[in-house]
């Protein structure tokens, strides 16, 4: 069997039969197509893929357009690619679990959080961060702190901050490190300048997609199972394509919830903070990679008095700022020029899931016939307000244990709750939930209402926390391809 086809160059059969077809090949379809194909080597596994191994071509890049509401989403063009691989032929390959107050629901919200644990998602991590080329799978800051002792700060036990660990990808692009693997699995057929525009259904079951290039013919895959991988925003577009004219007062595609709580990590700037010298909580190397300590809330107050899991980073600065001036090198308070720095903070916001920040269709149709979407991104402002409480946190613990002093110097104002631009992660419009009327997919990732319609995306993310989605994105996609491998009415 052919194992990678390209539709450019031609049909050479009009129909193919899969036991599970998987649509778009970015991270969660490769892996999930490669850890099923592996699983089952009785299946047979179609991967169909927009794109080819090349970037795409302005035509191509037309079909992700997106029409605006009021606010401005910076990173729309950049955030998202139609090529073999996705989106990683662009990612940063910032990586780290979710934390456990992530699974967790904020009682101050209106949605619940994550219907599983964190342990069913963990458990999976280890292969995800083989998909991903990450040596270390320790993400304890505990760990290095006696390698590492003068880069973090002596924090109290008991204290309102935290600290987290990141590590970071090389960054893998998934279209180039596994097209040989994709090539060799012969179980596995891989279709590229294959746009899925058009999935049949028979009552509640999906049998076939049908996915074409751009100026050729239609080839059908019929399948006993589909999974739609094409990115939290294109996903979405299809779900909602096929909702039709029908109303959004059901479950799964015809719920309410698809489309809303699009959501995206962004970051603010509040100011400066004067601190012990040579503290790293920004990229640096360690003997089993590079990595970066964040500073947090404490669970602690992410459970009692509902903050979001923000984090905040520390960029030494050249410039001091006025204030910190004033204490750095003066003798009487203690902080030495030699022995204490200027840092400017960064922060990565946790958004609340606000459901009023949405993807809709609109009317106007792209080159595959699908009604294109509007984006209403509205980030909450209780986001912005619990960022701020986090920075003024730090100030706190700085003072208290006369670690250092705080700086606020771009206060809370709606010019800078207007200008933040997003990360490039498609949150939660496609949201997991143990009941239908919470969310769209099922725990087990399966759109409600429909046999054999699956979600494999940052789009089912219930909860956010600031941690970068793409591990977690493949720990899902590999517990889905265990799922599938087990459910045995997959097969024909
Ligand atoms: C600049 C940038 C930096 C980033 N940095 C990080 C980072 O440091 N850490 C991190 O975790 N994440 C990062 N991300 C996000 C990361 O890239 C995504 O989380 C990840 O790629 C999502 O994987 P996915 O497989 O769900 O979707 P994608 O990677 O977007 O893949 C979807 C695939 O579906 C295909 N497709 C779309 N429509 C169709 C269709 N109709 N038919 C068939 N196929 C279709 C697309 O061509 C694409 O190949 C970054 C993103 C950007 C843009």
């Amino acid at each position: 069997m052919t194992v990678i086809q390209d539709l450019e160059q031609g049909l050479t059969t009009q129909s193919l039969t899969a036991d599970v077809c998987i649509i778009g090949a970015g991270p969660a379809g490769i892996s999930l197509a490669l850890e099923l194909a592996r699983a089952r080597p009785d299946w047979h596994i179609v991967l169909t893929e927009a794109g080819g191994p090349q970037n795409a071509s302005q035509t191509e890049r037309d079909i992700y357009k997106v029409s605006l509401g009021d606010k401005s989403y910076g990173v729309l063009d950049v955030s998202r690619r139609r090529k073999l691989g996705g989106t990683t032929a662009h990612w940063g390959g910032w990586s780290k679990p979710l934390d456990d107050t992530d699974f967790e629901d904020n009682n101050a919200w209106d949605v619940p959080a994550w219907p599983i644990t964190k342990q069913e998602v963990s458990s999976h991590i280890p292969r995800a961060l083989k998909w991903t080329e990450i040596d270390s799978g320790d993400f304890h800051v505990n760990s290095i702190r006696k390698t590492h002792n003068g880069k973090l700060l002596p924090l109290r036990k008991d204290g309102a901050i935290n600290e987290q660990l990141f590590r970071f990808s090389p960054p893998t692009r998934f279209g180039d490190k596994y097209y040989d693997e994709l090539k060799a699995q012969d179980n596995l057929t891989c279709l590229l300048h294959a746009n899925c525009y058009e999935l049949v259904r028979d009552g509640d079951k999906v049998t076939s997609a049908k996915v074409r290039p751009l100026n050729g013919n239609t080839l059908e895959v019929n399948s006993q199972t589909f999974t739609l991988a094409m990115g939290g925003m294109e996903t979405t577009r299809l779900l909602m394509n096929l909702r039709g004219d029908k109303s959004a007062d059901g479950e799964g595609i015809y719920s309410d919830h698809l489309g809303r709580y699009f959501a995206d990590h962004f970051g603010v700037r509040p100011g400066e903070i004067l601190a012990p010298e040579g503290l790293k909580y920004s990229r640096f190397g360690d003997q089993s990679g590079p990595i970066m300590p964040v500073l947090t809330f404490a669970a602690r107050d992410i459970r009692n008095n509902g903050e979001h899991n923000s984090c905040m980073m520390l960029q030494a600065s050249a410039a001091p700022e006025s204030l910190l001036a004033g204490y750095g090198g003066t003798k009487a308070a203690g902080f030495y020029a030699s022995q204490y720095w200027h840092y400017s903070t960064q922060m990565i916001i946790e958004p609340r899931p606000n459901p009023t920040s949405t993807l809709t269709l609109t009317d106007e149709r792209c080159a595959l016939g699908l009604r294109r979407m509007k984006l209403d991104w509205q980030p909450h402002e209780d986001d912005f307000a619990s960022a701020y409480r986090l920075f003024n946190a730090l100030g706190d613990e700085l003072g208290q244990t006369g670690l250092g002093r705080l700086n606020l110097s771009r206060p809370n104002s709606n010019s800078i709750r207007e200008n933040v631009s997003g990360a490039c992660h498609h949150l939660g419009t496609t949201r997991m939930a143990a009941d239908s009327r919470d969310g769209v997919v099922d725990s087990n990732l399966k759109v409600f209402g429909q046999q054999n319609l699956y979600v494999a995306s940052s789009s089912v993310f219930p909860r956010y926390g600031y941690s970068n989605p793409t591990l977690t994105i493949v720990a899902l996609s590999v517990r889905l391809a265990q799922h599938l491998a087990n459910k045995s009415e997959v097969a024909a």
